[in-house]
Protein backbone atom coordinates (compact mmCIF):
# COMPACT_ATOMS: atom_id res chain seq x y z
CA UNK A 1 0.00 0.00 0.00
CA UNK A 2 1.23 3.47 -0.94
CA UNK A 3 2.25 5.85 1.73
CA UNK A 4 2.67 8.81 -0.49
CA UNK A 5 0.19 11.73 1.53
CA UNK A 6 -1.27 14.35 -0.91
CA UNK A 7 1.14 17.08 0.44
CA UNK A 8 4.29 15.27 -0.57
CA UNK A 9 2.63 14.28 -3.80
CA UNK A 10 1.79 18.42 -4.29
CA UNK A 11 5.31 19.30 -3.16
CA UNK A 12 6.77 16.96 -5.37
CA UNK A 13 5.22 18.33 -8.45
CA UNK A 14 6.29 21.56 -6.78
CA UNK A 15 9.86 20.75 -6.89
CA UNK A 16 9.39 19.25 -10.21
CA UNK A 17 8.16 22.24 -11.72
CA UNK A 18 11.07 24.22 -10.04
CA UNK A 19 13.49 22.08 -11.61
CA UNK A 20 12.17 21.60 -14.89
CA UNK A 21 12.17 25.70 -15.57
CA UNK A 22 15.15 26.49 -14.40
CA UNK A 23 17.11 23.07 -16.51
CA UNK A 24 14.72 24.27 -19.41
CA UNK A 25 16.45 27.81 -19.53
CA UNK A 26 19.98 26.76 -19.10
CA UNK A 27 20.08 23.38 -21.29
CA UNK A 28 18.84 23.32 -24.18
CA UNK A 29 17.68 19.32 -25.78
CA UNK A 30 20.25 17.70 -27.48
CA UNK A 31 18.17 17.13 -30.69
CA UNK A 32 18.27 21.15 -30.32
CA UNK A 33 22.25 21.02 -30.61
CA UNK A 34 22.45 18.91 -33.16
CA UNK A 35 20.16 20.79 -35.35
CA UNK A 36 21.61 24.06 -34.80
CA UNK A 37 25.39 22.49 -35.32
CA UNK A 38 23.70 21.13 -38.27
CA UNK A 39 22.77 24.34 -39.76
CA UNK A 40 25.80 25.96 -38.96
CA UNK A 41 27.27 22.95 -41.44
CA UNK A 42 24.98 23.89 -44.22
CA UNK A 43 24.88 27.84 -43.62
CA UNK A 44 26.76 29.37 -46.69
CA UNK A 45 26.56 33.03 -46.16
CA UNK A 46 28.83 34.98 -44.29
CA UNK A 47 26.86 36.72 -41.65
CA UNK A 48 24.16 33.53 -41.37
CA UNK A 49 27.34 31.33 -40.33
CA UNK A 50 28.76 34.12 -37.92
CA UNK A 51 25.08 34.28 -36.28
CA UNK A 52 25.31 30.38 -35.73
CA UNK A 53 28.50 30.09 -34.20
CA UNK A 54 27.40 33.15 -31.93
CA UNK A 55 24.55 30.35 -31.16
CA UNK A 56 26.62 27.36 -30.44
CA UNK A 57 29.01 29.00 -28.89
CA UNK A 58 26.44 30.74 -26.51
CA UNK A 59 24.95 27.11 -25.76
CA UNK A 60 28.25 25.79 -24.68
CA UNK A 61 29.11 28.76 -22.66
CA UNK A 62 25.29 28.75 -20.94
CA UNK A 63 26.43 24.79 -20.62
CA UNK A 64 30.14 25.61 -18.87
CA UNK A 65 28.92 28.48 -16.49
CA UNK A 66 25.25 27.05 -15.60
CA UNK A 67 23.79 29.51 -16.86
CA UNK A 68 20.76 30.75 -18.70
CA UNK A 69 20.91 30.19 -22.52
CA UNK A 70 18.68 33.48 -23.26
CA UNK A 71 18.30 36.46 -20.89
CA UNK A 72 14.39 36.28 -21.69
CA UNK A 73 13.18 33.49 -19.81
CA UNK A 74 9.82 33.89 -20.62
CA UNK A 75 6.42 32.79 -19.65
CA UNK A 76 5.99 29.40 -18.71
CA UNK A 77 4.19 27.13 -20.49
CA UNK A 78 3.20 23.61 -19.28
CA UNK A 79 1.68 20.70 -20.34
CA UNK A 80 0.31 18.02 -18.19
CA UNK A 81 -1.11 14.46 -19.15
CA UNK A 82 -2.72 13.34 -16.09
CA UNK A 83 -3.58 9.36 -15.30
CA UNK A 84 -7.12 9.02 -14.23
CA UNK A 85 -5.92 7.51 -11.02
CA UNK A 86 -3.18 10.10 -10.30
CA UNK A 87 -3.80 10.83 -6.09
CA UNK A 88 -3.41 14.53 -6.98
CA UNK A 89 -6.56 16.70 -8.24
CA UNK A 90 -5.32 18.74 -11.06
CA UNK A 91 -6.33 21.81 -8.69
CA UNK A 92 -3.87 20.99 -6.50
CA UNK A 93 -1.32 19.97 -9.63
CA UNK A 94 -2.02 23.94 -10.89
CA UNK A 95 -1.19 25.14 -7.72
CA UNK A 96 1.61 22.69 -7.31
CA UNK A 97 2.98 24.07 -10.76
CA UNK A 98 2.47 28.01 -9.84
CA UNK A 99 4.28 27.43 -6.75
CA UNK A 100 7.55 25.70 -8.25
CA UNK A 101 7.90 28.47 -10.65
CA UNK A 102 7.42 31.35 -8.41
CA UNK A 103 10.17 29.22 -6.45
CA UNK A 104 12.08 29.10 -9.69
CA UNK A 105 11.81 32.52 -10.20
CA UNK A 106 13.01 33.59 -6.59
CA UNK A 107 15.45 31.10 -5.66
CA UNK A 108 17.62 31.30 -9.06
CA UNK A 109 16.47 34.23 -9.20
CA UNK A 110 15.28 34.62 -12.84
CA UNK A 111 13.78 37.56 -14.76
CA UNK A 112 9.82 38.15 -13.84
CA UNK A 113 8.38 38.31 -16.92
CA UNK A 114 4.58 39.34 -15.59
CA UNK A 115 2.71 41.90 -15.97
CA UNK A 116 -1.12 42.59 -16.04
CA UNK A 117 -2.01 43.23 -19.68
CA UNK A 118 -3.83 46.35 -18.73
CA UNK A 119 -1.58 48.34 -16.06
CA UNK A 120 1.99 46.48 -17.02
CA UNK A 121 1.81 46.57 -13.77
CA UNK A 122 4.66 43.25 -12.74
CA UNK A 123 2.34 40.40 -11.04
CA UNK A 124 4.88 38.68 -9.05
CA UNK A 125 7.65 35.86 -10.08
CA UNK A 126 6.55 34.37 -13.58
CA UNK A 127 3.15 34.54 -12.15
CA UNK A 128 -0.26 36.16 -12.18
CA UNK A 129 -3.93 35.91 -12.74
CA UNK A 130 -3.91 32.59 -15.28
CA UNK A 131 -0.07 32.66 -15.27
CA UNK A 132 1.25 29.51 -15.55
CA UNK A 133 -0.64 28.92 -18.18
CA UNK A 134 -1.20 24.86 -18.41
CA UNK A 135 -2.41 22.77 -21.18
CA UNK A 136 -4.58 19.38 -19.54
CA UNK A 137 -4.67 15.71 -21.32
CA UNK A 138 -6.37 13.33 -19.74
CA UNK A 139 -5.03 9.31 -19.54
CA UNK A 140 -7.91 6.60 -19.16
CA UNK A 141 -6.11 3.58 -16.93
CA UNK A 142 -2.68 5.08 -15.79
CA UNK A 143 -1.90 6.74 -12.14
CA UNK A 144 1.11 9.23 -13.11
CA UNK A 145 1.57 12.53 -14.24
CA UNK A 146 3.86 13.99 -17.29
CA UNK A 147 4.88 17.47 -17.26
CA UNK A 148 6.33 19.51 -19.18
CA UNK A 149 7.63 22.53 -19.54
CA UNK A 150 8.12 24.88 -22.58
CA UNK A 151 9.50 28.65 -21.48
CA UNK A 152 8.05 30.85 -24.15
CA UNK A 153 10.28 34.15 -24.86
CA UNK A 154 8.15 36.86 -25.75
CA UNK A 155 10.18 37.35 -29.62
CA UNK A 156 8.97 34.54 -30.59
CA UNK A 157 6.06 34.29 -29.20
CA UNK A 158 5.06 37.71 -30.72
CA UNK A 159 4.98 36.12 -33.89
CA UNK A 160 2.05 34.24 -34.25
CA UNK A 161 -0.39 34.41 -36.62
CA UNK A 162 -3.94 32.93 -36.95
CA UNK A 163 -5.68 32.77 -40.30
CA UNK A 164 -9.44 31.56 -40.99
CA UNK A 165 -8.93 29.49 -44.42
CA UNK A 166 -11.77 29.13 -46.47
CA UNK A 167 -11.69 25.16 -47.56
CA UNK A 168 -11.33 26.71 -51.31
CA UNK A 169 -7.91 27.76 -50.12
CA UNK A 170 -7.04 24.06 -49.61
CA UNK A 171 -3.68 22.91 -48.87
CA UNK A 172 -2.32 26.01 -51.17
CA UNK A 173 -3.92 28.28 -49.16
CA UNK A 174 -2.49 26.91 -45.94
CA UNK A 175 0.85 26.62 -47.56
CA UNK A 176 0.77 30.91 -48.89
CA UNK A 177 -0.09 31.41 -45.47
CA UNK A 178 2.67 30.43 -43.24
CA UNK A 179 5.05 31.59 -45.88
CA UNK A 180 3.87 35.27 -45.39
CA UNK A 181 3.83 34.56 -41.84
CA UNK A 182 7.63 33.73 -41.73
CA UNK A 183 8.51 36.55 -44.14
CA UNK A 184 6.52 38.93 -42.18
CA UNK A 185 8.67 37.68 -39.30
CA UNK A 186 11.63 37.91 -40.64
CA UNK A 187 14.14 38.22 -38.11
CA UNK A 188 12.42 39.33 -35.20
CA UNK A 189 11.49 35.85 -33.38
CA UNK A 190 15.54 34.81 -33.50
CA UNK A 191 15.58 32.53 -36.41
CA UNK A 192 16.52 29.66 -37.33
CA UNK A 193 13.45 28.38 -35.13
CA UNK A 194 10.89 25.75 -35.03
CA UNK A 195 7.86 26.91 -37.40
CA UNK A 196 4.76 25.17 -35.34
CA UNK A 197 1.62 25.11 -37.63
CA UNK A 198 -1.90 23.51 -36.25
CA UNK A 199 -4.19 23.14 -38.88
CA UNK A 200 -7.98 22.12 -38.21
CA UNK A 201 -10.36 22.07 -35.59
CA UNK A 202 -11.53 25.39 -34.55
CA UNK A 203 -9.50 29.33 -34.11
CA UNK A 204 -8.51 28.48 -31.01
CA UNK A 205 -8.11 24.64 -31.14
CA UNK A 206 -5.60 25.49 -33.92
CA UNK A 207 -2.89 27.81 -32.32
CA UNK A 208 -3.04 25.27 -29.34
CA UNK A 209 -2.14 22.85 -31.85
CA UNK A 210 0.94 25.46 -33.44
CA UNK A 211 2.36 25.46 -29.81
CA UNK A 212 1.86 22.01 -29.27
CA UNK A 213 3.84 21.46 -32.47
CA UNK A 214 7.00 23.51 -31.41
CA UNK A 215 7.30 21.45 -28.79
CA UNK A 216 8.14 18.21 -30.49
CA UNK A 217 11.85 16.58 -30.42
CA UNK A 218 13.31 18.99 -33.56
CA UNK A 219 12.52 17.10 -37.06
CA UNK A 220 9.98 14.34 -36.19
CA UNK A 221 7.25 14.16 -38.54
CA UNK A 222 3.39 13.44 -37.91
CA UNK A 223 2.42 10.11 -37.94
CA UNK A 224 -0.23 11.17 -40.27
CA UNK A 225 1.56 10.87 -44.29
CA UNK A 226 -0.35 13.68 -45.44
CA UNK A 227 0.67 16.08 -42.61
CA UNK A 228 3.98 14.86 -42.73
CA UNK A 229 4.62 16.06 -46.55
CA UNK A 230 3.65 18.90 -45.43
CA UNK A 231 5.69 19.57 -43.02
CA UNK A 232 8.28 18.48 -45.44
CA UNK A 233 7.26 20.65 -48.22
CA UNK A 234 7.28 23.59 -45.90
CA UNK A 235 10.16 22.82 -44.35
CA UNK A 236 11.31 23.17 -48.15
CA UNK A 237 9.79 26.16 -48.88
CA UNK A 238 10.35 28.18 -45.75
CA UNK A 239 14.38 27.88 -46.29
CA UNK A 240 13.65 29.12 -49.89
CA UNK A 241 13.25 32.43 -48.19
CA UNK A 242 16.87 33.60 -47.54
CA UNK A 243 15.41 35.27 -44.52
CA UNK A 244 18.89 33.19 -42.97
CA UNK A 245 20.16 33.64 -39.19
CA UNK A 246 18.93 36.15 -37.21
CA UNK A 247 17.36 37.73 -40.47
CA UNK A 248 20.60 38.81 -42.18
CA UNK A 249 20.18 36.78 -44.88
CA UNK A 250 21.53 32.96 -45.45
CA UNK A 251 20.09 29.62 -46.66
CA UNK A 252 18.59 28.35 -42.91
CA UNK A 253 15.38 30.45 -42.03
CA UNK A 254 14.26 27.66 -40.09
CA UNK A 255 15.70 24.47 -38.15
CA UNK A 256 12.31 22.44 -38.93
CA UNK A 257 8.26 22.83 -39.59
CA UNK A 258 6.37 20.63 -37.22
CA UNK A 259 2.55 20.48 -38.23
CA UNK A 260 -0.51 19.47 -35.73
CA UNK A 261 -3.80 18.59 -36.95
CA UNK A 262 -7.59 17.81 -35.72
CA UNK A 263 -10.58 17.11 -38.08
CA UNK A 264 -12.95 20.37 -39.04
CA UNK A 265 -16.04 21.97 -39.84
CA UNK A 266 -16.89 21.07 -43.35
CA UNK A 267 -16.59 25.01 -43.94
CA UNK A 268 -13.66 25.43 -41.88
CA UNK A 269 -9.94 25.68 -42.96
CA UNK A 270 -7.99 27.59 -39.51
CA UNK A 271 -4.10 28.18 -39.50
CA UNK A 272 -2.10 29.51 -36.89
CA UNK A 273 1.39 29.86 -37.34
CA UNK A 274 3.46 29.91 -33.51
CA UNK A 275 7.30 30.29 -33.89
CA UNK A 276 9.91 28.80 -31.28
CA UNK A 277 13.00 30.76 -31.58
CA UNK A 278 16.39 29.09 -31.69
CA UNK A 279 16.90 28.57 -27.84
CA UNK A 280 13.67 26.28 -28.33
CA UNK A 281 13.71 25.08 -24.24
CA UNK A 282 11.15 22.11 -23.02
CA UNK A 283 12.43 19.77 -20.33
CA UNK A 284 9.83 17.21 -19.16
CA UNK A 285 9.12 15.03 -15.92
CA UNK A 286 7.41 11.79 -15.24
CA UNK A 287 5.91 12.00 -12.09
CA UNK A 288 4.84 9.01 -10.51
CA UNK A 289 1.36 8.26 -7.81
CA UNK A 290 4.15 7.34 -5.10
CA UNK A 291 5.90 10.59 -5.46
CA UNK A 292 9.07 9.15 -7.27
CA UNK A 293 9.77 12.11 -10.05
CA UNK A 294 12.06 11.24 -12.87
CA UNK A 295 13.07 14.16 -15.59
CA UNK A 296 13.67 13.25 -19.32
CA UNK A 297 13.23 15.30 -22.07
CA UNK A 298 10.33 13.82 -23.46
CA UNK A 299 6.83 12.43 -22.54
S1 LIG B 1 13.02 35.04 -29.03
FE1 LIG B 1 14.13 33.41 -27.98
S2 LIG B 1 16.31 33.75 -28.38
FE2 LIG B 1 15.18 35.63 -28.91
S3 LIG B 1 15.31 36.90 -27.06
FE3 LIG B 1 13.38 35.74 -26.93
S4 LIG B 1 13.86 33.83 -25.82
FE4 LIG B 1 15.80 34.76 -26.47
Amino acid sequence: MSTVTITDLEAAVEDAAAHLYVWALKDIPQDLREALADAATRETSVPGQRVLQTILKNVNVAESEKNLVCQDTGIAVYTCRVGEHFPLHPARIYAALKAGTERATIEHPLRSNAVHTITRENTGPNTGYRLPIVHWEFIPDWDGLDVKCVPKGSGSENMSFLKMCVPADGVKGVKKFVLESIVEAGGKPCPPGIVGVGIGGSADYAMYLAKEAIARPVGTRNADPHVAKLEEELYELLNETGIGPMGLGGDVTVLQCHVEHADTHMTLNPVAVNYQCWAARRASAHVAANGEVEFDREF
